[in-house]
């Protein structure tokens, strides 16, 4: 079975698809990271971020590999630098050409194909597993997302965490809308537990018994 979890940055999803991944024994797949490390990549070698077809060109030479919860990229670990302010200010520019949407599209695809697997991102539930059997979209207002990024960038201003939020918002605006057949979940005042347990509860009523 696939679990698409989708929604905007700090709206909780790494943490609760880790730990429904971790409790189901599912795989985890970051769609996010393989963004982050292409953006990477493309600051590392000097690819120009408006061309779409470079970037796609440096995708496929240099596939996003995980290992465990390590991201790697044409030999580099990119776990910690994927992570930095200066990525989450230039992703949405890799992200939102449609070719290189569709590359990854085709290859998270892949990585989901291969088992049960947890896979987060934005478009996951409507473009990446149309057809995933449990389908949560995860929300938080502004005010608590800010503040979850806050403690997990505690090196950059608030002010500036709080614009970048808002300005990467924006860019993903074509990506983010939940599937027709999503779970909105609004973990505002949700503990990461109480979260996770209502989406592993919908994949146990989904599941055939004693599978
Ligand atoms: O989830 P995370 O914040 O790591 O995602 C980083 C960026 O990657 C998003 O802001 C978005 O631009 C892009 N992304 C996407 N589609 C996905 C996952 C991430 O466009 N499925």
């Amino acid at each position: 079975m696939i679990v698409a979890i989708d929604g905007p940055a700090g709206a909780g999803k790494s943490t609760v698809a880790r730990r429904v991944a971790g409790e189901l024994d599912f795989r985890y797949v970051d769609t996010g990271a393989m963004y982050r490390a292409l953006a990477w990549l493309a600051l590392e070698q000097d690819v120009e971020l408006d061309d779409g077809r470079a970037l796609v060109a440096l995708g496929r030479a240099h596939p996003v590999r995980f290992s465990g919860s390590a991201v790697y990229v044409a030999g580099h670990d990119v776990t910690v630098g994927i992570r930095e302010a200066r990525i989450d200010r230039v992703v949405s520019a890799v992200a939102r050409h449609p070719e290189v949407r569709a590359h990854m599209r085709d290859r998270q695809r892949e990585l989901a194909a291969t088992g049960d697997a947890v896979v987060e991102g934005r478009d996951i539930g409507t473009v990446v597993c149309p057809g995933a059997g449990v389908k949560v979209y995860l929300v938080a207002d502004e005010t608590e997302r800010a503040r979850r990024r806050s403690a997990e960038r505690p090196e950059v201003a608030d002010e500036a965490l709080a614009t970048d939020l808002r300005s990467r918002d924006e860019r993903d605006a074509a990506q983010m809308r939940p599937a027709d057949d999503a779970a909105v979940i609004d973990t505002t005042r949700l503990p990461v537990d109480a979260v996770a347990a209502r989406i592993i509860a919908m994949v146990e009523a989904k599941s055939p018994v004693g599978a």
